[in-house]
């Protein structure tokens, strides 16, 4: 069959598929395949040309001066099509590279944005035991979750230590993020754990984001006087698992001391005026009956009088199993 001339729309290269087909012939002559771009999606199309013998040399030679300018088109629309398709792909490739999110995620510490975040009245509790611990008068969570500083200078009582640890951890490289655990089975009172690498796609930088989970409903177990209880409230959990975090410090688990960790905080709790913690973990009695598991945490408040040294002890107890076990808690008969 002979080949038909190409209309002077493919030529000027106004054509769509479905034209461009008409004027190559139809799918049973076609020897080799091709893909054409058509309206409402991709079809196979093919060539129209079968050479045939019976030709003459001068003939062959302008037919086949015919097919590859054919062709030549035919390649051309392909590139175009891929083109643009490899630019839809990178359009919407990119859209999907730098979500919201990441755009607004920066370092410091915020509550966390998930559904374990901090509900209104925690994130209360929360800040007014931090301002209690540094004295930041400004300091607040803002509308992203973050907790700001405000005005460094406008502070009313607190501690230096605090105030130091706050700001390199609002300063620092990591994003903490406080999380409710409540009544969970595995988080006695705080636990800090490295839960994601978030990624800056537009700086291509990498945020190392640590969980501070903290369990409300440990801490309303609590039993104590009220100087114990203040030695060991939500706002000490918080910066006790920040010196871990940002400062690097480590609890005294194998030896039954107290570890560099909350030997930091005690600088805060003398700071104060509130008794220090004596040892990391607690002492855990067997009550008879009815079998329950008393935990005991030790605190001491040292004072001068008189010229001489008066110390005063504060017990924290509650029930160990109600709390959670631990895997560094080992249950102890007094
Ligand atoms: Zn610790």
């Amino acid at each position: 069959m002979e080949p038909r001339s190409l209309p002077l729309a493919v030529l000027k290269g106004l054509i769509d598929g479905a034209t461009l087909a008409t004027a190559l012939g139809t799918k049973s002559e076609a020897q080799a395949e091709y893909f054409f771009r058509e309206p409402g999606g991709f079809r196979r199309d093919f060539t129209p040309y079968r050479a045939s013998t019976d030709r003459s040399k001068e003939e062959e030679v302008r037919r086949r001066g015919q097919i590859d300018m054919r062709l030549k088109i035919i390649r051309r629309l392909c590139g175009r099509v891929l083109f643009a398709l490899a630019t839809l792909c990178a359009i919407s490739s990119l859209a999907g590279a730098a979500p919201d999110d990441s755009m607004r995620i920066h370092t410091g510490l915020r509550n966390y944005d998930g559904a374990r975040r901090l509900r209104e009245k925690q994130l209360q509790k929360a800040l007014e035991s931090l301002r209690h611990k540094t004295g930041f008068l400004d300091m607040r969570f803002d509308e992203a979750g973050y907790l700001t500083l405000g005005d460094r200078n406008r502070v009313a009582g607190g501690s230096g230590v605090a105030r130091e640890l706050l700001i390199s951890a609002v300063d620092g490289d990591k994003i903490f993020e406080l999380e409710a655990h409540d009544s969970s089975p595995s988080v006695a009172f705080a636990r800090l754990t490295v839960k994601t690498i978030y990624t800056n796609f537009g700086a291509g930088a990498r945020i190392v984001g640590m969980a501070i989970q903290l369990d409300f409903t440990d801490f309303a177990m609590l039993r104590g006087e009220r100087e114990a209880l203040m030695a060991f409230d939500i706002g000490f959990a918080i910066l006790h698992e920040l010196s871990h975090g940002v400062l690097g410090l480590k609890d005294d688990i194998a030896r039954r001391r107290l570890g560099e960790c909350d030997e930091r905080i005690n600088l805060i709790r003398r700071d104060l005026g509130l008794p220090e913690r004596r040892y990391y973990l607690p002492a855990i009695s067997l009550i008879l009956p009815p079998l329950v598991e008393e935990a005991e945490l030790i605190f001491a408040l040292v004072r001068w009088k008189d010229g001489r040294e008066k110390t005063k002890m504060f017990y924290l107890r509650w029930d160990a199993k109600s709390v959670g076990p631990r895997e560094s808690q080992t249950a102890k008969t007094r």
